[in-house]
């Protein structure tokens, strides 16, 4: 079976950014799984891997407009103390949970300041080329059930 657009595909994958740094794998854990063609993993890794089927195995580099996008910034940004819970220690790198226009949204914080800290709202991968190197382990044809909620079920998926 190949991959299209209603079909599972599970892989491992080994992203690292230009430098050779490894940002995320999946080879220490489960496969991850998706549904394909419903926008569940960034387009351009869902296009580079149309048409594929167990055993493809490839390197695939997705620019930024195609992945998390380009960094934005206006959405970096000084926050006072006071807009942090009290008990939060602030610190460089720490991730910060608030409701956006859009629903929630993950800040990270990239400084320290004398009245508070600044914040990034980008995602942590925007503005970065991806170099994923994939393994396509198992194409099959998503449940009824899946299609209708979207995404994949069971292993690699929402235990739900
Ligand atoms: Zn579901």
């Amino acid at each position: 079976m190949k991959a299209a657009s209603g079909m599972v595909v599970s892989m491992h994958y080994t992203l690292t950014d230009d430098s050779g740094e490894v940002l995320d794998s999946s080879r220490e854990g489960d496969v991850f799984s998706y549904l394909h063609g419903h926008g569940n993993i960034i387009p351009g890794l869902e296009k580079a891997l149309e048409g594929t089927a167990t055993g493809f195995k490839s390197k695939v580099t997705v620019a930024p407009t195609d992945g998390y996008g380009e960094k934005n910034p206006e959405a970096v940004f000084e926050a006072p103390r006071e807009h942090f819970p009290p008990d939060m220690p602030l610190e460089l790198g720490a991730r910060v949970y608030a409701d956006g226009p859009n629903g929630p949204i993950t800040l990270t914080v990239v400084k320290l300041t004398d009245t508070g800290a600044v914040l990034d709202a980008n995602h942590p991968l925007a503005g970065k080329t991806l170099h994923f190197d994939v393994e396509i382990i198992e194409v099959r044809t998503a449940t009824k059930e899946e299609m209708e909620h979207g995404h994949v079920h069971g292993e690699g998926g929402h235990q739900h």
